[in-house]
């Protein structure tokens, strides 16, 4: 490492790996450190993606994808099953290899990264973030930097060093478990999602096939419900009651925030982007699509302020304005419609189910569940007024 970089960038997942690429494709030098031995593990996701969402961003590989997905199934609490087609596919991703092909990207393309590089300070120097401290294979080094780009996640410390309120209320905090599971009887062309708040209170369960007769199977409580039942017990029930003849593969457990997007995500030479700025899918958990739009957004900003030789907060700010008009506005609204969804009672969620399935089934777009609940639960109007003003 050499003592000094215009750009530094802490965490290399999407959102970190696609803020060097694009930092260095604008022509300045950039860092990029990992703490992790291995880009892409462990993994703690569904993997699940838009595939429009990816296409605009990188072009995507045959090797990253695991399924191609088509159609989804929704779960009453009553039992019964909702089944959407859709032409719109979505992709469930080997994030292993996903991600350290987007930090290849970033290291082909100039970036300098390294893994075994922890950061566990930041350096502050005429009043602005200039610099990190990091643990490199077990020797501390001060590396200083133009801009310092906060992309460690969902735990992120970068943001708190840099004095930005980083916290999320304990309701807006989704946790969760999971197990890619083998020897599963299902689908693999249709995603399935429970909503009830027997199997998942303030949150959802998922089933993510990975191929014939492998998925990951996970679910995501409110964290305002941890306390009586961990996320893991409230999974492994599932497991037994409806898959007891499954091999569990792999195992996770990890945060999900279900917030607004950061109000604060810039200082004087620094951003945070990711999940470390909150930057995920309020309503879905969704955090990869998100994460590299805002991390080429910061990578792009950051680049052209070193440039200028200006990393003032306010020439910085260009970057969460930018963001806010576009993903963060959707981000915002997610937000609403998650209040929307999490506060249905299973009753309501039963009588919507009951409501849906008297429609034809190439009627059952979202927009029709949509109208269904409203007729099924006319005191929703107001939440969606709410909701749309
Ligand atoms: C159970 C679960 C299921 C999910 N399912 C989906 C899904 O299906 N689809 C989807 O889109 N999203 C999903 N997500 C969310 C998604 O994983 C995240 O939104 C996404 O990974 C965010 O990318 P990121 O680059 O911001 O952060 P991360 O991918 O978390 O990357 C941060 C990186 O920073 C590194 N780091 C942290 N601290 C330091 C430090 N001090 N020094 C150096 N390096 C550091 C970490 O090791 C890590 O590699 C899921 C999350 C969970 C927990």
């Amino acid at each position: 490492m050499k003592p000094k970089y215009d750009i530094i960038v802490v965490g290399a997942g999407p959102a970190g790996s696609m803020a060097a690429y694009w930092g260095v494709k604008a022509g300045v030098s950039v860092l990029l450190l990992e703490k992790d031995s291995h880009i892409g593990l462990p993994v703690r996701c569904a993997e699940g993606v838009n595939s429009k969402s990816i296409e605009k961003l990188v072009p995507v590989q045959d090797a990253w994808i695991a399924r191609r997905i088509t159609g989804v199934v929704f779960h009453s609490p009553s039992g019964k099953q909702l089944n959407i087609q859709s032409d719109e596919v979505g992709y469930v991703l080997h994030r292993k290899r996903f991600d350290y092909d987007l930090a290849r990207m970033a290291a082909d393309q100039g970036a300098e990264v390294h893994t075994r590089a922890w950061v566990y300070d930041l350096v502050r120097e005429e009043n602005r973030i200039s610099g990190v401290k990091v643990n490199h294979l077990g020797e501390e080094k001060t590396i200083r930097a133009d801009v310092v780009i906060g992309a460690d996640g969902v735990e992120s410390r970068v943001g708190r060093w840099a004095g930005l309120k980083t916290h999320v209320a304990l309701k807006d905090m989704e946790t969760c478990a999971q197990v890619t599971a083998a020897n599963i009887d299902i689908d693999p062309d249709s995603i399935h999602l429970y909503f009830s708040h027997k199997l998942a209170p303030g949150g959802y369960l998922w089933i993510f096939p990975k191929g014939d007769k492998i998925a990951n199977i996970g679910l995501g409580i409110s964290g305002e419900y941890c306390r009586k039942k961990s996320p893991y017990n409230y999974l492994m029930e599932f497991m037994q009651h409806h898959f007891s003849q499954a091999s569990v593969l792999t195992t996770s457990l990890g945060g999900v925030t279900a917030s607004k997007p950061l109000k604060h995500i810039v200082t004087d030479g620094l951003v945070l982007t990711g999940d470390a700025a909150r930057h995920s899918n309020p309503l879905t958990g969704g955090g990869i699509a998100s994460g590299m739009t805002a991390g080429k957004l910061a990578g792009e900003i950051a680049a052209a302020a070193v440039k200028e030789k200006n990393v003032s907060k306010n020439r910085l700010l260009d970057y969460a304005e930018t963001f806010n008009k576009t993903e963060g506005k959707n981000l915002a609204k997610f937000y609403r419609i998650k209040e929307f969804v999490y506060n249905l009672s299973d009753e309501d969620l039963i009588n919507i189910e009951k409501g849906v399935t008297k429609l034809p089934e190439e009627k059952r777009t979202l927009v029709n569940i949509f109208k269904v609940a409203l007729v099924k639960k006319p005191s929703l109007i107001l939440d969606v007024i709410k909701l749309f003003t």
